[in-house]
């Protein structure tokens, strides 16, 4: 550190380069610590995630915190720049119902991030990782070293060392049980389909601006729901990535709606088999079929379809967030917490871990704290807020899908 401090050398290795991976790794970075991550994905633009991501300012104060500033600076160009106006629930045929009211304190803050990109967003987060990032590493398993500290090891026979190693490898972590922990993501018996819809000109001109500028939620009367969210680019993400310092080349992408179509199993009433193994063709048509009899607005905005980037997913979640016995291999974001994306939080609560993981981390470094009394607390807080955020979740699900019958067991076992 430029300040002559004496600092212990910690070595931090995280699986994973997802959202929350690398927003610790830019936190630990910025703080001089140093940090590896190993990502098993061949590049950046990975497996089918979804879209849009909804930042919260809880979320938005996190990434923040971790980003340097030139790296900040991108985040905020590619964000979206048109989600003032809160969330409109309709029916079917958009006559207008309650909707919850959304209280974000940063309503009309020219630079606020409420939104972004996912392929975006890990662009940003990469910007300046160069050296740190090690992509097509495929984590196995973990020993520890005699003394302390743990080598972690790769299906390509490599292997590495770490005085502390971070579960950030997602919601089906092979790491979390290896950490201790021994709950699994439950099934929550919703199926969903999601889907990209380019927002062109001719698709402007024929829809209401009242669906273009909000976050729109369809509840029909029959158990399917439609949510409808805008994401358009303050700077379109090759021009941000031109003008930044830090930035390589982004894949480049154009306005466009994230399309979020879920019903309860029991509604879609299709075999898990079938349906996860659907094209993207099959899976637009099935959603073309069900809305059938849908306000006309909202089949035009359906017939814009980008098919091929359609994709279904049953959502789960992790009930109860437990603890586990805290040591050198720490869990963060989903590894610990998978939720609904009905909340938009998931993303925000692994952020949000990153940054409290980042100071944990900078202590030890520091030599202020040992290992076991950081990482305690940041479990303390991490299982607190996470708790929240999966409890909200469930409660957004089971609020929109009120028609159908939910599984109220997962419920009940998150209070
Ligand atoms: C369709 C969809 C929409 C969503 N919308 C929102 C939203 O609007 N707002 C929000 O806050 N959240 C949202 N979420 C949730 C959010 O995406 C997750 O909570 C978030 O990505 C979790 O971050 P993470 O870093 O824990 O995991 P991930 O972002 O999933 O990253 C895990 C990484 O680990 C890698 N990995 C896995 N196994 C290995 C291995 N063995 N070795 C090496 N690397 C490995 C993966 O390739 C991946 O890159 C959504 C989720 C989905 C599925």
């Amino acid at each position: 550190m430029s300040n002559g401090e004496h600092r212990r050398g910690l070595r931090v290795v995280v699986i994973g380069g997802g959202v929350g991976g690398l927003c610790l790794a830019q936190g630990l970075r910025k703080s001089g610590v140093h940090v590896e991550v190993y990502e098993r994905d061949p590049a950046v633009r990975g497996r089918n995630q979804g879209y849009r991501l909804h930042i919260s300012p809880e979320g938005e104060d996190a990434l923040r915190e971790c980003l340097p500033a030139p790296v900040c600076d991108l985040l905020v160009a590619t964000a979206n720049s048109r989600y003032g106006y809160g969330m409109a629930c309709y029916d079917e045929q958009l006559t207008p119902g309650w909707s919850p009211e959304i209280d974000d304190p940063r309503a009309g803050s020219p630079d606020k991030v409420d939104a972004v990109d996912r392929v975006t967003l890990r662009h940003v987060l990469l910007a300046g990782l160069d050296d740190a990032v090690r992509f097509g590493k495929r984590f196995t398993h973990f020993t520890r070293r005699p003394g302390h500290g743990v080598t972690a090891y790769f299906a390509d026979g490599s292997a590495t060392e770490a005085d502390v190693l971070v579960a950030a490898d997602g919601a089906n972590s092979v790491l979390r049980s290896q950490c201790g922990i021994t709950s699994t993501p439950r099934d929550l018996g919703v199926r969903t389909v999601f889907g990209r819809i380019p927002m062109t000109q001719s698709l402007r001109r024929a829809v209401p601006k009242v669906l273009q500028d909000r976050f729109t939620w369809v509840i029909g009367s029959d158990g399917h729901k439609l949510g409808l969210m805008p994401m358009v680019f303050r700077t379109r993400p090759a021009a941000a990535a031109a003008r930044s310092p830090v930035a390589h080349a982004f894949d480049d992408a154009d306005d466009y709606f994230m399309s979020v179509f879920s019903m309860h199993r029991t509604v879609l009433g299709i075999p898990d088999e079938e349906f996860l193994g659907m094209s993207g063709a099959r899976l637009w048509q099935l959603v073309q079929e069900r809305t059938a009899s849908w306000h006309p607005a909202l089949r035009t905005v359906l017939r814009h379809a980008d098919v091929p980037e359609t994709f279904p997913v049953a959502v789960r979640a992790t009930v109860p967030v437990e603890p586990w016995p805290v040591g050198e291999v720490v869990p963060l974001g989903d590894a610990a917490h998978a939720m609904p994306p009905s909340g938009g939080v998931g993303a925000n609560t692994a952020v949000r871990d990153a940054a409290a993981l980042t100071r944990a981390l900078l202590a030890v470094d520091r030599g202020e704290r040992e290992i076991a009394d950081a990482v305690g607390e940041y479990q303390t807080g991490m299982v607190a807020s996470a708790t929240a955020a999966v409890a909200m979740s469930l409660r957004v699900a089971k609020w929109s899908l009120r028609t159908i019958d939910f599984d109220e067991s997962v419920l009940t076992a998150s209070q």
